[in-house]
């Protein structure tokens, strides 16, 4: 009974359920868009017994650098879902307000959303590519937050930057367009943040646990002009980011670690055109999208194909999309954990 502390909307949710929180037993994991690049880093654990910078200094200048803005346009936050959360809850009003989401794509803005109370609009990818700004904005009604994922998880598609631009002009005045670049360093000649100046409403998400391999740090940065970075800093916890982790972060950003991640993801862009030539040659592969982002997803003629796979230790992320449940995204592991993934279609290949 005790549940019923919380109101009825928070009873009515389920916690948020993946491989890891499930338990799953596996030898190898593509299932979560992760570096297979694990690295070491120095930690100097003296200063614990006080608080740390609420947005350390050194990591924020880093990643202003990195991204080619001023300090003031950046907010660190615990992973770019802290970032999807804030923005939620600085933006929309519990029971009246609502977000736009263009679907299939990432989940936490409908968890984050349903969470707060906050109405989803629900609208297609294909509308997002290439409807008439007059539509978009039929559609997406009085959306505070337009969520705009590029490259789009699961579907591995980006938006040209014109369109990205043509997006955020059609709402000038009307909503906030969020671009989460989550993946953005597979493909950087794309993203939004080069119009961060130019434009009042437009917020850029993004993360170290893809590109970066740090997934486990949890250290995300909101990219904005100085006016919603503030109002965001409003809804912001005391010391979001630990000592230990801006210490990481620190290492993590600079320009010679910066370079080896540069040649990791040529490394992963690669072995991605490698995995997609051989999925497509596999009869049992309905259908590969084209990927811009650290993973495939694919249609399989057989969902028991899937199954099989797990039941062997090879963990990937299986989902329904339009109706039907035979599709899966692939991580692009390393060279070793690929091969687990051809054995795999050799073994369904008959
Ligand atoms: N956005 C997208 C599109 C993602 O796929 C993910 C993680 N899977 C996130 C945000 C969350 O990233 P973080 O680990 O920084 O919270």
């Amino acid at each position: 009974m005790s549940r019923e502390f919380a109101p009825e909307y928070i009873q009515s949710l389920k916690a948020y359920s993946s491989a890891k929180s499930e338990k799953l037993t596996g030898s190898t994991w593509l299932n979560a868009n992760e570096s297979p690049y694990a690295k070491e880093y120095a930690l100097n654990l003296d200063n614990l017994n006080r608080y740390p910078d609420p947005q350390p200094e050194n990591v924020i200048n880093a990643y202003a650098r990195y991204s080619n803005l001023a300090g003031e346009n950046i907010l660190m936050t615990r992973g770019a879902d802290e970032g999807i959360e804030l923005l939620v809850r600085t933006f929309c009003q519990n029971g009246k307000d609502s977000i736009a989401q263009f679907l299939p794509t990432y989940g936490m803005y409908k968890v984050t959303a349903e969470s707060a109370n906050v109405a989803l609009v629900d609208l297609s990818q294909a509308l997002l590519i290439d409807a008439p700004q007059s539509e978009l904005l039929d559609c997406v009604g009085n959306a505070k937050l337009v969520f705009v994922c590029n490259p789009n998880n699961p579907t591995g598609n980006v938006l040209p930057l014109s369109r990205i631009e043509e997006i955020v002009k059609a709402f000038e005045d009307k909503a906030i367009v969020v671009v989460d670049e989550a993946y953005i360093e597979f493909c950087e000649e794309f993203t939004a943040a080069g119009l961060i100046e130019k434009y009042q409403n437009l917020v850029v998400l993004r993360t170290l646990s893809k590109a970066f391999a740090l997934a486990g740090l949890r250290t995300g940065f909101v990219l904005s002009n100085p006016e919603l970075i503030n109002t965001m800093r409003k809804v912001l916890a005391p010391y979001p980011v630990s000592s230990v982790v801006a210490a990481i972060a620190e290492q993590a950003l600079t320009s010679c670690n910066i370079s080896s991640v540069k040649r990791q993801v040529s490394i992963i862009n690669n072995n991605r055109a490698t995995l997609i030539n051989q999925l497509s040659a596999c009869k049992h592969v309905r259908k590969v999208l084209p990927s811009f982002a650290n993973f495939v997803t694919i249609q399989l003629s057989d969902k028991a194909h899937i199954a099989a796979a797990m039941q062997s230790g090879l963990i990937m992320r299986p989902f329904t999309l339009y109706g039907e449940d035979n599709w899966l995204r692939i991580s692009i592991g390393s060279e070793q954990e690929l091969n687990v993934v051809f054995n795999w279609l050799v073994e369904i290949n008959g």
